[in-house]
């Protein structure tokens, strides 16, 4: 496998993503939730992984409904994958709904800026009712303003009201708000008394915690798990699904006292090996990760001096050779870790990875 990226990527630096433990992780989330369907949020490029081959391998296992941020998201999707179910979890301006009824895009209602006189389409719309279960952020929160939304798009000739649901803000944590959230929203759907195909309210990590011990919805929204990652790495039961991958490209023999890199803020105390990696900032790698750590042939290797754009610097020893494998995150230092010394959370560490490093897919 690895010959094959040598001569495909000319830097030999890329993401490996594999896209068999996406779907193994889709499996043992999906054994979790009761019966219930799980919907793959696919948003930002699936996490970093590469959309349409995350899509696609999902859709030959099976899978048909998918959800994303954007109608340039659901768009793009739909021009490849004629046959999925889409959902816009964004705002979408009621000037674009004719775009999204014309290309068979589910979106999301949530303010009423959205409902202010909407025309016929020629093919209906297909909705959501976005209902502000204490985040605040999109939705409904008032119960008269959740009821004339309701109503306006049950009454509407030419629009689908098909779903429901809500987003929790405390899944990974506060267990009274996401209870207080819960019961606010089944309260809602109760009150509505109306015969919604999708209901659904969970993400991640809160399916995993509490899914089986809902009753009332019947899908789920999984994001950050499908791509092996919680909020809380408590879950081990998930298998990685992105490595980012780089090659020894030249080695350096310091002399004490020699400096590396810009502000050469690092310096040799004595006589050191430093290796050359052809990534940097511009690939994602941010400048805050110096100091941090690399794998090499299953042992940790520090980052020293300054991030470059297309470069970066690490310490070495006369075990590692020029072309030799470095790990820079999804094996020894796990994408968690990476996230805790940026003193973030894990989404951001994969999301920030950019364009210009390739991916290659284990399927
Ligand atoms: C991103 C998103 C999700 C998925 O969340 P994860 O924590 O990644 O599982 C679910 N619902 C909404 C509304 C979202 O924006």
């Amino acid at each position: 496998m690895s010959q094959n990226i040598m001569n495909k990527y000319y830097r030999n630096t890329y993401a490996e993503i594999n896209l068999e433990n996406i779907y193994k992780n889709y499996q043992s989330i999906q054994s979790l939730v009761n019966g219930k369907i799980v919907i793959p949020v696919v948003k930002a490029n699936a996490y970093g992984h590469g959309v349409f081959e995350v899509v696609e391998y999902l859709v030959d296992k099976g899978v048909n409904y998918f959800a994303v941020s954007l109608l340039e998201e659901a768009l793009e999707l739909k021009e490849k994958f004629k046959n999925i179910e889409i959902l816009v979890m964004g705002v979408v301006d009621r000037t674009q709904f004719k775009i999204a009824s014309k290309n068979n895009i589910t979106i999301t209602i949530s303010n009423f800026d959205q409902l202010k006189k909407i025309d016929d389409f020629s093919s209906p719309l297909k909705v959501h009712l976005k209902i502000d279960s204490g985040m605040n952020r999109l939705g409904f929160k008032k119960e008269d303003e959740i009821i004339s939304s309701f109503n306006i798009l049950k009454n509407h000739n030419t629009i689908k009201l098909e779903g429901i649901y809500t987003h929790f803000s405390t899944a990974d944590g506060d267990k009274k708000y996401y209870d207080m959230q819960l019961n606010r929203f089944e309260l809602i759907v109760k009150l509505l008394d109306y015969d919604f195909k999708m209901i659904h309210a969970s993400n991640s990590s809160s399916m995993i915690k509490y899914e089986k011990e809902i009753n009332f919805t019947t899908h789920t929204r999984l994001g950050i798990s499908l791509y092996g990652l919680t909020l809380d790495s408590e879950t081990k039961f998930l298998n990685n699904t992105y490595k980012l991958i780089s090659h020894i490209s030249e080695i350096k023999h310091l002399e004490p006292g020699d400096k590396v890199g810009y502000g050469a803020v690092y310096t040799a105390l004595e006589k050191e090996i430093i290796g050359i990696l052809p990534i940097g900032y511009a690939d994602g790698f941010i400048r805050q990760n110096q100091d941090g750590f690399v794998e090499i042939k299953n042992k940790r290797y520090r980052i020293i001096g300054r991030i470059c754009m297309d470069q970066m610097f690490i310490k070495i020893d006369d075990h590692v050779s020029i072309n030799d494998k470095v790990i820079l995150f999804g094996g020894l230092i796990s994408i968690d870790e990476v996230a805790e010394r940026l003193d973030t959370i894990n989404y951001e560490i994969i999301c920030q990875i950019t364009y210009r490093v390739p991916k290659i897919y284990i399927k």
